[in-house]
């Protein structure tokens, strides 16, 4: 009698839930374990046990690895844990769910990366191919898993991949026709522990690239510029600050598009709605994308200037008594941080603090030093960005310890022409579910402030 073999999902996450889904449909039999009671979505125990499968909550795996030919890890959950050491030993194979998805589709694929700017490209890059006459998702970390997006796709049709460092780490054979790597900057130390693990993680995108694929690198992020000489794609470097002599660039405010000799210029900076030179970034990215995949310049136009950014990323709330309120509750590491401040002249009452990811603050510190009249400070990080400002000599540091206190002091304080800026350099795990409900909380308490 041959055993019954089961893929053993690890997490019951959005991905892992989605790809035990899709993979129970298929007829597979699918244990999908999280290692902590967890409610999943109704119906989705019934389509695994109807395969054969099952939902196992809080048992020991060690019951299901003798009768698993494959593990697949949600993105939540570090590559090196138990369950994978112990599958591994047995000789099952373990990957991430981006990897399942595309052995389930192999049809046209994007990867966007980055350490920031990924939602906001592959935003612009789903809005851009939406003009082709062909079906295009868009799903990974932006909310959707892959797996589930994939079904239904056909060859032709194109999706659009947004992946972070965690989802790329499982990947193995994972090849997209287009790559695009935004920028590489300190972040979650918490989980690569060094700088060489996250790069490496980020680079896992293009590892699997041939001579026909495209690599999409920022020229001016030192790290990711010097990724080139590892890629066997053909390179497209984006830059803000050089006129390449090919690749997709700036000049004299324009995009620029210059490939095999063709010159086209798409629109001015000028035209877009969103703002911060990071965005100049993520829209040389996104047309980059779209122009190997075929997309017209004028939709590239069309959506460059209609677009008006993602909600949480350095988005408008409203002004009171002249001074504007601004929400990056997504500003989860200090880059992002720099970035926003960068995107003011000055005079910002910047909200810092969080769920602490160990990063380096001596750069940000620098910038908060110069951009900020007052810095507000709380959450779990609260004490090691007290000393790191101290250390930098800024002055006016308030320590509070809610939301609420934050908001009331930032109202106390600002005065025109400061603006009030929540721009955490920390995710959002020591007070809120995630960072949304951070920046609804944020805009809630600014909206019932005195006008
Ligand atoms: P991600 O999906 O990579 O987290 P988002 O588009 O959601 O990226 O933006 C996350 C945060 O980073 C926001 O605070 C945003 O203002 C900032 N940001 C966006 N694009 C960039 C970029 N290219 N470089 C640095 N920071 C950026």
């Amino acid at each position: 009698m041959t055993e019954e073999r089961y893929i053993l999902v690890y997490g019951a996450g959005i991905s892992g839930c989605g790809v035990a889904k899709t993979l129970a449909a298929r007829g597979e039999k699918v244990v999908l374990f999280n290692d902590t009671v967890k409610t999943i979505e109704e119906g989705l125990v019934q389509i695994l046990e109807k395969a054969g499968g099952t939902y196992s909550c809080q048992t020991s795996f060690e019951e299901w690895l003798p009768r698993t030919k494959l593990v697949i890890v949600s993105p939540g959950i570090t590559f090196e844990n138990p369950l994978t050491e112990a599958a591994r030993a047995r000789g099952i194979e373990v990957i991430g769910e981006v990897e399942e998805a595309s052995r389930l589709y192999s049809g046209h694929w994007i990867g966007i990366t980055g350490t920031n700017g990924k939602t906001t490209t592959t935003t612009l890059v789903g809005e851009m191919l939406r003009s082709l006459p062909c079906q295009v998702r868009v799903g990974g970390n932006i909310g959707a898993a892959l797996s589930s997006e994939a079904q239904g796709l056909s060859n032709q049709d194109w999706l659009v991949a947004e992946l972070s460092s965690f989802q790329l780490e499982g990947v193995t054979s994972f090849r997209p026709d287009i790559a695009l790597i935004l920028n590489i900057t300190p972040d979650h130390m918490e989980r690569h522990h060094t700088m060489e693990k996250y790069t490496a993680a980020k680079a896992n995108i293009f590892a699997h690239q041939k001579a026909e694929d495209i690599l999409i690198l920022n020229y001016d992020n030192k790290l990711t510029k010097s990724l080139a000489s590892q890629a066997h794609s053909q390179i497209c470097f984006i830059s803000r600050k050089e006129i390449l002599s090919q690749g997709i660039f700036l000049e004299n405010g324009k995009f620029v598009i210059k490939w095999n000799g063709i010159r086209q210029e798409v629109c001015s900076v000028s035209d877009m709605q969103i703002f911060g030179t990071h965005n100049e970034e993520n829209a040389l990215g996104a047309i980059a994308c779209a122009f190997f995949a075929g997309v017209d310049i004028k939709v590239m136009q069309q959506v460059l200037r209609s677009f008006q950014g993602v909600e949480h990323r350095l988005e408008y709330v409203t002004t009171i008594h002249g001074v504007p309120y601004y929400n990056d509750s997504k500003a989860t590491n200090p880059d992002s941080t720099i970035k926003a401040l960068e995107s003011f002249p000055g005079h910002v009452v910047l909200l810092a603090g969080g769920h602490d990811k160990l990063t380096d603050l001596t750069e940000m510190m620098e910038l908060i030093r110069i951009k900020t009249d007052a810095l507000i400070l709380l959450g779990a990080a609260q004490q090691r960005f007290y000393q790191a400002a101290l250390k930098a000599q800024i002055q006016n540091i308030y320590l509070v310890t809610t939301f609420q206190e934050a908001v009331e002091k930032a109202y106390e304080l600002a005065h025109e022409p400061q603006v009030v800026v929540l721009s955490p350099a920390c995710s959002s795990y020591d007070m809120f579910d995630n960072f949304p409900q951070r920046g609804r909380v944020f805009k809630e308490l600014v909206r019932k402030l005195p006008q």
